[in-house]
């Protein structure tokens, strides 16, 4: 699944990975139990390696996974997959009431074409990082 083509016959790439132009779907009582599963795995994790070895199993899972998103970058219209493996969207969201002609989730992330798409906006990174190691 290389390349989506939009409804308004924008081709997405769907070849990078992370993809700019993509999203996962997170369930709001879903995110409750992420977060109580990562702070169990903190607590057991005996190393960092096993600690990130389980972050990945969670947050990339083989089975259930988060319903994927892609925003075309032309109409600000949305794909959404049930999972990223499907070649066809389940259905299409087609912007309304924009503010501007330019707002789209990109945007609201504050990101650019200009900037590296692959890192989060600067205003998203709410502290410093810390000094101190991770895991004990
Ligand atoms: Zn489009």
């Amino acid at each position: 699944m290389p390349k989506l083509t939009c409804l308004c016959g924008e081709n997405i790439n769907l070849s990078p990975i992370p993809n700019p132009q993509g999203f996962k779907l997170v369930w709001e009582p879903l995110r409750e139990k992420l977060i109580e599963e990562i702070i169990n795995a903190y607590s057991k994790a005996q190393s960092e390696s096993e600690f990130e070895d389980f972050l990945y199993k969670l947050l990339y899972p083989s089975q259930r996974e988060f319903p994927q998103v892609y925003e075309c970058p032309n109409c600000y219209r949305l794909a959404v997959f049930a999972s990223a493996a499907d070649t066809k969207p389940r259905f299409w969201y087609q912007q309304e009431l924009a503010r501007e002609k330019t707002d789209s989730i990109c945007s609201i992330l504050e990101i650019s074409p200009d900037e590296d798409k692959t890192q989060p906006a600067q205003s998203l990174v709410t502290s410093e990082p810390q000094n101190t190691p991770l895991l004990r």
